[in-house]
């Protein structure tokens, strides 16, 4: 079947590989040119990349906002907050600006001692929650919002193959879950973050007939995995300026990642570090 649109299907090993580009560079990829430093691959997985300076990439895709009458454009997923400011027109982040995201709630048990830690070090973070969680857990949900923090689409039920999913079916788990968290909390997510990170040209085109922006991530420290609070703590600490930390709240026991934030939060701040919203509104 062809596709207008001109993003390729983004596997996970390509997802290592765009994460390992340079922004110019992962803007030609997803535009369908061949990576022009292919070697780069090598430690995609542990090595963060440094933020991409601010001339690095033009603006590619465009952002949510949408001509009225005209059918909103699909634009490239958000990797890094330089990324984001390119998406969404604001002040400028801070030069030592990171973001903290948290996926998979809410959780009754992982959530609010997350909060309680955020709350500690004045941390605003985006939870991206998932709607089928948010589902028996309202009072969890709403308890993120009156925080101060920010909430994300993360699907209805994080169908792990939402890239390959009927454009009907992906569209549903969007809007079920923008109707879930908007009824429960107040708030209508301007963001998606999909479900492990997959992307296709179908899932763009449904994210953008959906209004939300696509929210990927630049350092995944794989807590999720549970590979112990040293792995986590020490692939948060490689965070550099400029990139989008990814955590989880829900999904499992969380207590690895909630030990490795005690530690990682206030090292980061004593090192000059300012975390940020991403303040879609
Ligand atoms: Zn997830």
């Amino acid at each position: 079947m062809m596709s207008p649109i001109r993003i390729p299907e983004v596997d996970p090993r390509r997802r290592q590989l765009l994460r390992a580009l340079p922004a110019v560079a992962a803007t030609a990829l997803l535009a369908g040119a061949a990576p022009t430093r292919p070697a780069r691959l090598g430690g995609a997985t542990t090595t963060p990349r440094a933020a991409p300076s601010p001339s690095a990439a033009p603006p590619a895709g465009g952002g949510p906002a949408t001509t009225p009458g005209h059918p909103p454009a699909p634009a490239r997923p958000v990797f890094t907050l330089a990324d984001y400011r390119r998406a969404v027109p604001g002040p400028a982040f801070p030069a030592n600006a990171v973001a903290l995201t948290i996926d998979d709630g809410p959780h009754p048990r992982w959530t609010p001692p997350i909060l309680q830690l955020l709350e500690r070090y004045h941390v605003p973070a985006l939870f991206c929650m998932i709607g089928n969680q948010v589902l028996g857990h309202e009072s969890t949900a709403r308890s993120v919002v009156q925080a101060g923090h920010q909430v994300a689409n993360h699907s209805w039920s994080h169908p792990s193959r939402i890239a390959h999913l009927p454009p009907a079916m992906a569209h549903q788990e969007i809007l079920r879950a923008q109707d879930k968290i908007y009824s429960t909390t107040g708030h209508t997510p301007k963001l998606f973050r999909s479900p492990g990170g997959a992307w296709s040209p179908s899932l763009a085109r449904t994210v953008a007939d959906s209004r939300v922006l696509p929210l990927d991530w630049s350092d995944d420290p794989r807590d999720w995995t549970r590979p112990g609070v040293a792995h986590i703590t020490n692939r948060l600490l490689a965070a550099r300026p400029g990139q989008i930390l990814l955590c989880h709240d829900g999904g499992g026991d969380r207590s690895q990642t909630l030990a490795a934030l005690r530690t990682v939060i206030p090292a980061l701040q004593a090192r000059g570090y300012q975390f940020v919203a991403l303040d879609a509104h």
